[in-house]
């Protein structure tokens, strides 16, 4: 299993990054560069983030071709339980049955008894939830195992990949860092970033989104200090420093804006196309390999709607436990 891999001899999706550590294109509905898993192949090989139902097959082969097979992976960590990142987790924990799962406190549940995730799953994206995710197949409980505020996971040889409970994005959100590397399993607590143009869009889907929660989260990231970013959407990205600091202002205008489009209506589609004009008109259109199916599926998952929902879905938790009334338009005159 330690044979060195030939970095020019790899499969298409897989990237070598150094250190043992590989990132895997588990090719979400097919499409290329929406969500990423990562391997770390040490003596205790690790994988973080599992991708869709459908894209278990995918993380499966590309595993074997780095010369992990059936009985080698020892864990498998989810960043968090939303299904383009834990919906493959019961596949991939009967594929692997060796495997140990690692995921929030407030996430296992939902990994051993999917039904209730997937009956509001189906709620949200309807007949898309077929084509996009597939179903989350249920993992044998005493193969979960939960994490806290913090967490350890065993790579071997002195190894560790710790967790660090990073809510905002999601109430079951961690972040996970490499003791050897550095490198920081940053989940969608920053958003999205693209390769192409360097922008990093937030995710601020309902119903969780917080945004006090989120940049404390992004603060302890800084405070981790950590030597590369790997974002599940999608790759690795070393301006560290630098996409802290977009990934936190991002977050504060997406919600500045919808706050004020709120206060004209309360009209959902008026911020969407508030957002789409000040905001998203900012971002430089993408280029090259990126294909239009794949922004077009990113776009359902992590676009202008779902964002705004969040957002004005936590304006309106906050003005409640303010004791107001969720915000409706503002008297003129
Ligand atoms: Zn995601």
């Amino acid at each position: 299993m330690h044979d060195d891999v030939d970095p020019n001899a790899l499969p298409s999706g897989i990237t070598a990054l150094g250190d043992d550590t590989y990132a895997i294109d588990t090719r979400m509905a097919g499409y290329p560069g929406i969500t990423s898993s990562y391997l770390i192949r040490t003596e205790r090989p690790c994988v973080i983030e599992v991708g869709t139902a459908g894209s278990a097959p995918v993380l499966r082969d590309a595993l074997h071709a780095l010369g992990v097979g059936a009985r080698d992976l020892a864990t498998v960590v989810v960043t968090h339980i939303h299904l383009d990142h834990a919906g493959g987790v019961g596949d991939i924990a009967a594929m692997f049955p060796e495997a140990e799962i690692v995921v929030h406190e407030r996430g296992a549940r939902h990994l051993a008894d999917p039904a209730r995730l997937m009956r509001s799953a189906r709620m949200v994206w309807g007949d898309k939830l077929d084509v996009l995710f597939g179903d989350l197949r249920p993992t044998d409980a005493v193969r979960i195992r939960s994490v806290a505020d913090t967490g350890e996971v065993d790579l071997g040889g002195g190894r560790r990949l710790v967790s660090h409970y990073t809510p905002g994005h999601a109430k079951h959100h961690v972040g996970l860092v490499d003791s050897a590397t550095g490198d920081l399993y940053v989940g969608d607590a920053l958003g999205v970033y693209n390769h192409s143009t360097g922008d990093v869009r937030p995710a601020t889907p309902p119903p969780d989104f917080d945004l006090d929660s989120a940049l404390a989260s992004l603060r302890l990231f800084g405070d981790i200090a950590p030597r590369r970013l790997m974002f599940s959407h999608f790759g690795a990205v070393e301006t560290v420093g630098e996409t802290l600091d977009n990934a936190q202002q991002e977050l504060r205008l997406w919600v500045e804006t919808v706050r004020e489009a709120r206060s004209d209506s309360p009209d959902l589609d008026h911020a969407v196309a508030m957002v789409r004009e000040r905001v998203m008109s900012r971002y430089r259109p993408a280029t090259g390999a990126a294909s239009a199916e794949s922004a077009e599926v990113m776009e359902v998952l992590s676009g202008a709607h779902s964002n705004v929902a969040g957002i004005a879905h936590w304006l309106d938790r906050v003005a409640a436990d303010q004791g107001e009334a969720p915000s409706r338009p503002a008297e003129r005159g």
